[in-house]
């Protein structure tokens, strides 16, 4: 209870402090700071999707000036020898402004990361936007088959449809590849599950027919259930490894990760970077009340 309280009235901190939360989080405020991050857990042999922090934006210059910064991070990551993974928002090019601009925005995008043999994942907003973004995703995947990949949250109602909607572009050659994670906006009961079991239950039910169905799965948790019931049906279905990987957030749960790799799954760790920070690390914070305990202590205990 307490550290709700801390956590709702957090975000009204100054911004130095919510740094102290912030950076095990984040790989830092720079380009070069993603790479050196990147590097290291390249030597652990697991391998990374950069997204450059920031969100909903209010005009199309920002837009604009969002895409160039992607389009030189995908330069200096390549030559800096890292293989380019890179996760992007829709908002932060436009989408809720103009879905066209957006649209031409991402595709400039990921056709300077196919020219590299990179990839680009769309990442999956609240609910307003998941029509749109699934839509995006469509028309991206016809063109770049291999070169991009959607999102999809369990907790939604409509996601298995929505699978199921978009087999129509799987293919031997090119499989469909998808991000499964639980989903981290606050959604209304009527097009989300709420409870826990619910959600961890359909996670397993998308998976599933992800397995039989042979798409491409990151499968984006931290969930301890949720990975051992993945191993189970990884074992089951007999998926090949390079049909599916694991994904986990910058700073989370380190430990599990370590054991699914020394397990002998693909890891991929999301890393981002950045200097607009704040609204990422108060959603990580939302969803970890007691990170907020943490920084009280952290504050006073520094000296
Ligand atoms: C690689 C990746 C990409 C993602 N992309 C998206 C996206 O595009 N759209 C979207 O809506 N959501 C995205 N998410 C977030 C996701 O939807 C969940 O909100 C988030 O992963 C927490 O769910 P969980 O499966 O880890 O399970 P939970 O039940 O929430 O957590 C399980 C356990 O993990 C630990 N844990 C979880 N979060 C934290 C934290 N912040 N700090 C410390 N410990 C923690 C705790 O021990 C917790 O008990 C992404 C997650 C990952 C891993």
């Amino acid at each position: 209870m307490f550290n709700r309280f801390i956590a709702a009235i957090l975000p009204w901190f100054p911004k130095k402090f919510i740094w102290l939360f912030s950076k095990s989080y984040i790989s830092g405020e720079t380009i070069d700071d993603a790479i050196r991050v990147s590097k290291e857990f390249k030597k652990n042999n697991i391998d990374i999707t950069i997204d450059v922090l920031g969100e909903f934006i209010t005009t199309l210059g920002e837009a604009e000036e969002n895409k160039k910064e992607y389009l030189n991070l995908i330069d200096v990551t390549n030559k800096s020898g890292i293989d380019g993974n890179f996760s992007v928002k829709p908002t932060f090019f436009g989408l809720l402004i103009d879905r066209e601009v957006c649209y031409k925005h991402i595709r400039e995008i990921v056709a300077k990361a196919s020219t590299y043999n990179n990839f680009i994942r769309i990442d999956m907003e609240d609910s307003s936007c998941t029509d749109m973004e699934i839509e995006l995703f469509r028309r991206l995947q016809k063109e770049f088959p291999g070169n991009v990949g959607l999102v999809l949250q369990a907790y939604l109602k409509r996601t298995l449809d929505d699978i199921k909607s978009l087999s129509d572009l799987n293919s031997t050659k090119h499989p469909l590849n998808f991000r499964l994670c639980k989903g981290i906006y606050i959604e209304p009961a009527e097009i989300a599950y709420k409870k826990y079991e619910e959600i961890n239950w359909h996670f397993l039910e998308d998976l599933e027919y992800m397995f039989k169905n042979k798409i491409y799965v990151g499968i984006a948790t931290h969930d301890k259930p949720l990975v051992e019931g993945a191993y189970k049906l990884i074992k089951q279905y007999n998926v090949p490894k390079d049909m599916y990987e694991f994904q986990m957030l910058y700073g989370v749960t380190p430990n599990l990760r370590e054991s699914i790799v020394k397990d002998g799954h693909r890891m991929r760790v999301y890393v981002p970077f950045g200097t607009k920070w704040f609204g990422y690390s108060t959603r990580r914070l939302k969803e970890n009340p007691k990170m907020a305990s943490h920084i009280i202590k952290a504050l006073f205990y520094k000296g």
